[in-house]
């Protein structure tokens, strides 16, 4: 059995936290692939030290006027990894590294170099305080002469590297370009390399550990306390991601997913949680018939009438093609026999609403034209709801019960999620009454 693990940033903030992460590594021979993040926040009003180093790294390319100010960001995230050598007691020094890393900043190296070092430097602890091998992921993580992340090549690199290292360390985050420059993906990549690096070594299972038990069925800022998922599809997690659940990195699917291989989120500061398990697919009957409910708000929509315009050749490409000049891009499009509407985010499209509407005249000569703003769209989302009559039924009259008026309905084909769109106002009282119709409501 093969485990590949990796912890976030608040997993790692402090020695207390590395403790922790270490006890959990131990508990299981099978965690032989540890993937660290940089240390981040301590409590709610820390510095995560990506930032400080995004931030030294800004005043190492400005004029010498900035030398002392540099100086002392550098000490403070040095600060930060002394800390934690200290509490674990470690013999460790990472004196000569940051003698390197102060010279690479003095020769204007890059920002993903500066950014980078926060889990080069936490996965060197990492490594000397599991008494694992440590392996940069400059040497294994590679991407093109673009910047683009190389799949094929990595995966041929790593594999063979991983195949003879029983336990090794591999810092998140970066890889490096042909030329040996380094490269990060984007925020939050460490859950990036985690799903590369279990699938180079086929592992059994990847591991994400963070600061909560797994994905809730709703966001707490909304529905007080909801209840947590215990399994899901990466088909669900695409969808609610997309409308704004946030736990790991959305590229993190694409390399597990292939393999087949699941991903479990744990919780560090809680680590007899089961947590969310994401696999391809399952015969296990959910716990509800929603996995989730999820949303985003601000959106404008543009409806468009005329009449007989399905019988109009090329009518609706006609229309979208004004966005596309506008470069808008479009959210969702329910349409009508006479209708078409276009949902699309308000910010992107006030500035050019007139624009747009000036385009949509020229284009199809509607009949009329409409524009409402201040809409929210909902998402329900779940595997349950096609096996399941009356659910459309159900969270209607929900809505209905709970004074919520609803302007767009949208149920994608594969009956695994409803799109509702609802006004901004209503967003939090229509999420309300539909977790708890399908929730607290059991029948
Ligand atoms: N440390 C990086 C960030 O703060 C990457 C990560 O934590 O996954 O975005």
């Amino acid at each position: 059995m093969i485990k590949v693990v990796k912890f976030g940033g608040s997993s790692l903030a402090s020695a207390e936290q590395f403790k922790k992460v270490g006890k959990i590594i131990r508990k299981e021979e099978s965690r032989r692939y540890v993937i660290p993040s940089a240390p981040g926040k301590r409590t709610p009003d820390d510095t995560k030290v990506t930032d400080m180093l995004y931030s030294c790294y800004g005043l190492a390319i400005l004029d010498d006027e900035y030398e002392e100010e540099f100086e002392n960001q550098l000490m403070a995230i040095k600060t930060r990894y002394d800390e934690i050598i200290k509490g674990l007691e470690l013999s460790i020094s990472l004196d000569d590294e940051f003698k390197t890393i102060r010279t690479n900043f003095s020769k204007k190296i890059g920002r993903d170099y500066a950014a980078s070092r926060g889990e080069y430097l936490n996965g060197i602890i990492m490594a000397a305080y599991l008494g694992y091998e440590f392996i940069d992921a400059a040497d294994v993580i590679k991407f093109d002469e673009e910047g683009n992340f190389d799949g094929v090549k990595t995966n041929e690199i790593l594999s063979a590297r991983l195949a003879e290292t029983k336990q090794a360390v591999i810092p998140g985050f970066y890889g490096s370009m042909p030329d040996g420059k380094v490269k990060t993906f984007s925020r939050g990549g460490s859950d990036v390399t985690g799903s590369i690096v279990a699938k180079a070594v086929h592992a059994d299972m990847y591991e994400n550990w963070t600061d909560v038990s797994g994905f809730l069925i709703a966001d707490p800022r909304v529905v007080n306390n909801p209840k947590a998922i215990d399994v899901i599809t990466y088909r669900e997690l695409r969808e609610l991601s997309y409308m704004g659940a946030t736990v790991l990195h959305e590229d993190a699917i694409f390399p597990v997913r292939k393999e087949g291989i699941p991903i479990n989120i744990r919780n560090t500061n809680s680590p007899e949680d089961k947590g969310t398990l994401i696999v391809e697919d399952t015969c296990r009957k959910p716990r509800f018939v929603i996995t989730g409910v999820t949303g985003k708000k601000d959106f404008a929509s543009i409806t468009v009438e005329k009449a007989m315009m399905n019988s109009e050749v090329g009518f609706c490409k006609k229309v979208l093609q004004v966005f596309e000049d506008n470069a808008i891009s479009i959210e969702h499009m329910p349409s009508g026999i006479d209708t078409m509407t276009i949902f699309v985010h308000q910010d992107e499209f006030e500035e050019k609403e007139q624009k747009v509407i000036a385009g949509i005249h020229r284009a199809v000569e509607p009949d009329f034209l409409e524009l409402e703003s201040d809409l929210a769209l909902i998402a329900v989302v779940g595997r349950g709801m096609r096996a399941t009559r009356g659910t459309s039924g159900r969270i209607f009259s929900a809505l209905a019960h709970a004074n919520v008026n609803v302007k767009m309905i949208d149920q994608g084909s594969s009956e695994m999620n409803i799109i509702i769109g609802v006004r901004n106002h209503d967003f939090n009282a229509a999420i309300n009454a539909i977790y708890d119709i399908f929730v607290n409501t059991m029948i």
